[in-house]
C-alpha cells in the first residue's frame, strides 16, 4: 500500500476522536485542543506522549488530595462491589456517615446535608432552600463570582460566563466586590453598598450568596471584618448568608473552609470539588439546625436520581477522613505560607506581576500591562473573546516546562494538591519565573 494511502487510513488518535465527538467546555470548539492524559501520581500527571506535569492548580482547583489517594480509590471499589446504586429513598452507611462527618467538620450548627453531584447543583439547591425557607425570592450575589453553569447557578454568577445565559432566572441582583486591587470601591465600602441594596429592596431578599474567598475570578481575599459584617447585614434584613465553598473548601485555605478563615458560620454552605478530592462527582449543600427543622413540616421540594449516590458518598467519606488522618489541613497552612512568600519574591522580579494574593494553598498572580496604573492585559472579561490572552501564553510557557497552571481573567490560579512539598513549590515557582518573561 502506498504510504500516503496508509496515512489516510490511519486511525484517529484519542485527541482527534475527542475533538470530533466531545464538546469542549466554555470554548470556541475550533480552539479546543485536548491533550490526552494517561496517569496521575501524587502531585503530578502524565500525558500520552510521556510528558510529566507538576499540577500547580489541582486541575480545576479540585484535586485537593492529589492523584494517588488510595483510601478513596479503595472506598469506591468496595462500594461498587457491595452495591453501586440504591434510590435516594434508601440510605447506605457511607451516605449517613458522610452527612454526620460534614456536620462535624463544618463550622457552628451546620447539621443537615443535601447531596448532589456538582458545585452547580449544590448552588441550585442552596438557592431553592433559601427561597423555600424564607418565602422570599431575590438573591444578591456579586459580580466577580462563579457559581455554576445551570440556569439558576449561572444567573447568580457575576463573571462574563453569565452573559450568554442572560437574562437568566428572575430575582437576582448583583453587588460590587471586595476587590482592593482592581476596583475603585474600597472592600468595606462595597459592603455598605450591599447594606443599602438590602434596605432599598425592602423585605424581599432571601439570601446574599458569596464565595468567602473568590476563586476563579481572581482569588480575592476580603478584609478580616468583611464576612462577619456581611452576615450581620444580611441578618439585619432577614436575609440568609450562603457561602459557596465549592472551591475554597476542604483545606484549600489552610482551614477546613474559607468561612473558617473569618470565623463565620453561614446559614447555608455549598461544597463540591475537594469534598471527594475530585475522585467522583459529588456536591453537597449543608444547612443550619434551624433551617433543617423548618423542613420537618414543610415540603423539601427538590431531589435528583443520584442524590446521595452510595459510591460518591463512600468517596466523600474516605476523602474527608484522609484530610483528617494525614493532617492535610495543617500541612496546607504551613506550606501555604511558604508558597505565599515565594510568590511575593517572584513578583519583585517581574514588572508584569501586578499583585500576588491569597491564603494557604489558594493563591493568585494578577498580571498587569502597567503596574502603576494597574492596567489589565486585554479586558478583564477576556474569557469570552476568541484567541489566547497574555495570561494563557504564560500558562502555555509553564506547561512547556512541565508545570500546569490554570488561569482566569488575567490571573494565574495557584491551587495545588494539599500534599505538595516545599521542594515541589520551589520547582514550580522556578518554572513560573521563566514563564513570566512572556508577559514582562
Ligand atoms: N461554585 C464555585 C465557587 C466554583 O468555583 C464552581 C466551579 O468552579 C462552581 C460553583 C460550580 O461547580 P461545578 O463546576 O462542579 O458545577
Amino acid at each position: 500500500m502506498a504510504s500516503n494511502q496508509s496515512e489516510q487510513d490511519a486511525p484517529l488518535d484519542i485527541e482527534q476522536i475527542d475533538k470530533q465527538h466531545v464538546f469542549g467546555t466554555w470554548a470556541y470548539q475550533s480552539e479546543v485542543s485536548p491533550t490526552q492524559v494517561v496517569a496521575g501520581d501524587g502531585v503530578r500527571f502524565t500525558d500520552a506522549d510521556g510528558n510529566e506535569f507538576l499540577d500547580f492548580s489541582g486541575q480545576l482547583m479540585c484535586s485537593n488530595l492529589g492523584h494517588s489517594a488510595d483510601k478513596v480509590a479503595d472506598a469506591v471499589t468496595e462500594q461498587v462491589n457491595e452495591g453501586a446504586y440504591f434510590a435516594p429513598g434508601y440510605t447506605t452507611e457511607p451516605r449517613a456517615r458522610l452527612g454526620q462527618k460534614l456536620a462535624e467538620v463544618t463550622p457552628g450548627n451546620l447539621s443537615k446535608t443535601f447531596f448532589s453531584t456538582s458545585g452547580t447543583e449544590a448552588v441550585e439547591a442552596a438557592i431553592k432552600i433559601a427561597r423555600m425557607y424564607t418565602g422570599k425570592q431575590k438573591i444578591i450575589s456579586r459580580y466577580r463570582s462563579y457559581h455554576g453553569a445551570t440556569y439558576g447557578s449561572i444567573s447568580v454568577t457575576g463573571d462574563p460566563r453569565r452573559l450568554m445565559a442572560e437574562p437568566g432566572i428572575p430575582g437576582v441582583i448583583k453587588a460590587p466586590d471586595p476587590y482592593a486591587y482592581g476596583s475603585t470601591l474600597d472592600p468595606m465600602e462595597s459592603l455598605e453598598y450591599i447594606d443599602e441594596m438590602l434596605m432599598l429592596e425592602g423585605d424581599t431578599v432571601a439570601a446574599v450568596l458569596v464565595e468567602p474567598i473568590v476563586g476563579s475570578n481572581g482569588i480575592l481575599v476580603p478584609p478580616e471584618e468583611y464576612l462577619p459584617r456581611l452576615k450581620e447585614i444580611a441578618h439585619d434584613h432577614d436575609a440568609l448568608l450562603i457561602c459557596d465553598e465549592v472551591m475554597a473548601g476542604f483545606g484549600r485555605t489552610g482551614e477546613w473552609f474559607g468561612s473558617d478563615v473569618f470565623g463565620v458560620t453561614p446559614d447555608i454552605m455549598t461544597m463540591a470539588k475537594g469534598l471527594s478530592g475530585a475522585y467522583v462527582p459529588l456536591g453537597a449543600t449543608i444547612v443550619t439546625e434551624e433551617i433543617a427543622e423548618h423542613f420537618e413540616d414543610n415540603m423539601f421540594c427538590h431531589g435528583h436520581t443520584y442524590a446521595g449516590h452510595p459510591v460518591a458518598c463512600a468517596a466523600g467519606l474516605a476523602a474527608v477522613e484522609t484530610y483528617q488522618e494525614e493532617n492535610l489541613i495543617e500541612h496546607a497552612s504551613e506550606v501555604g505560607e511558604y508558597l505565599g512568600k515565594q510568590l511575593s519574591e517572584l513578583a519583585d522580579d517581574h514588572p508584569s506581576v501586578g499583585e500576588t494574593r491569597g491564603v494557604g494553598l489558594f493563591r493568585g498572580i494578577e498580571l498587569t500591562k502597567d503596574a502603576d496604573g494597574r492596567v489589565p492585559f486585554g479586558q478583564r472579561k477576556d474569557k469570552i473573546s476568541k484567541g489566547s490572552t497574555v495570561v494563557d501564553d504564560v500558562s502555555s510557557a509553564a506547561a512547556d516546562n512541565g508545570v500546569y497552571v490554570a488561569n482566569m481573567i488575567n490571573t494565574l490560579i495557584i491551587a495545588p494538591p494539599l500534599p505538595i512539598t516545599k521542594q515541589d513549590i520551589d520547582e514550580a515557582v522556578g518554572v513560573l519565573d521563566e514563564a513570566l518573561v512572556v508577559s514582562d
